[in-house]
């Protein structure tokens, strides 16, 4: 496995499993670091309208001049412009700011059930899809309840579930229910926003394979199989993050890691609540 390993949907298109996440990464600085990650041999780009920086993507991935069809981009569609119209808008004005004609991924941010409208929202990326202008759909935040509706009143299976997921909230359940429906697992947050990095027990193991604490959490999403994103603006901790796959996580590390799992272990917002 390197840096250029792949998964692939149900829809038969291909992910690179590792990726840059760019939430919270300023405006200004984007575009640098979004080139920095790719000179490092990173392939696959999460940013979302609301994080201001769709921009900063363009430039950097017009910047790094690698041929289209090597670099994986996401983007995803913010709350308030759920619902048919404003979604179709919503892409147009997120493809021009990144400088594209063809998105990879587009994710619906948050299902905000008290707006109700994801299921239009759905529909409108069925469309996009439908029309060959991103290439495959998915959903970000979603519980069983919000993704048995969509599927059942649309009969489109999103190809990824993009969640806050790390050692210590492990989503077993959710991770089950998308292995039923052969729904790909992302990791947001996957280190934690860098809070499980002080953690003893990863503090153990990175001494133990002579790797830093981020490597061995992101070493652990790469064997449960999740597509990771870990974020960075720091060049050399970019390059540390994608320098995960020349050791292996064995089966005690893991058990170990097992372990952190809390049911109190959410960060961030809870999906059914969130209606920012
Ligand atoms: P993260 O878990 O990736 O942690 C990032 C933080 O960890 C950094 O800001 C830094 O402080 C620290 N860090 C990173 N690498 C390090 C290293 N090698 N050594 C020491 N410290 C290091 O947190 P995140 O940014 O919240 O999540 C990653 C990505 O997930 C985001 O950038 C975004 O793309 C995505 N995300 C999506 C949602 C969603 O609702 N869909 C929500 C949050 C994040």
């Amino acid at each position: 496995m390197s840096i250029d390993h792949t998964l692939t949907f149900h829809d038969g298109h291909t992910i690179p499993q590792l990726g840059l996440g760019v939430w919270q990464t300023p405006a200004d600085t984007t575009a640098q670091v979004v080139e920095t990650a790719l000179a490092a041999g990173y392939r696959h780009i999460d940013t979302a309208a609301i994080y201001g920086n769709e921009a900063g993507v363009g430039q950097g991935l017009k910047a790094a001049g690698l041929p289209r069809d090597q670099v994986f981009v996401t983007t995803k569609v913010w709350n308030v412009d759920q619902g048919f119209d404003a979604t179709l808008r919503a892409f147009d004005l997120s493809l021009q700011k990144l400088q594209l004609d063809r998105l990879d991924l587009y994710l619906i941010h948050w299902p905000s059930p008290a707006r109700d409208l994801y299921v239009e929202t759905w529909r409108a990326l069925v469309r996009l899809r439908d029309e060959g202008r991103v290439r495959s759909i998915g959903v970000s935040n979603f519980e069983p309840a919000h993704l048995d509706r969509l599927i059942q009143e649309t009969g489109v299976v999103p190809v990824l579930n993009q969640v806050e997921l790390h050692p210590q909230f492990q989503q077993r359940a959710l991770s089950d229910y998308l292995a039923g429906q052969r729904i790909a697992v992302q990791a947001w947050s996957p280190l934690g926003q860098g809070k499980l990095l002080s953690s003893p027990a990863i503090e153990a193991l990175a001494k133990k394979h002579g790797r830093t604490p981020a490597q061995v959490i992101i070493r652990w999403h790469l064997q449960r199989g999740h597509i990771v994103i870990p974020k960075s603006v720091t060049p050399s901790r970019i390059v540390e993050n994608a320098d995960v796959f020349g050791f292996e996580l064995d089966a005690a590390d893991l058990h170990a890691i097992a372990a952190l799992d809390r049911d109190d272990g959410r960060i961030g917002p809870h999906p059914a609540k969130a209606d920012f």
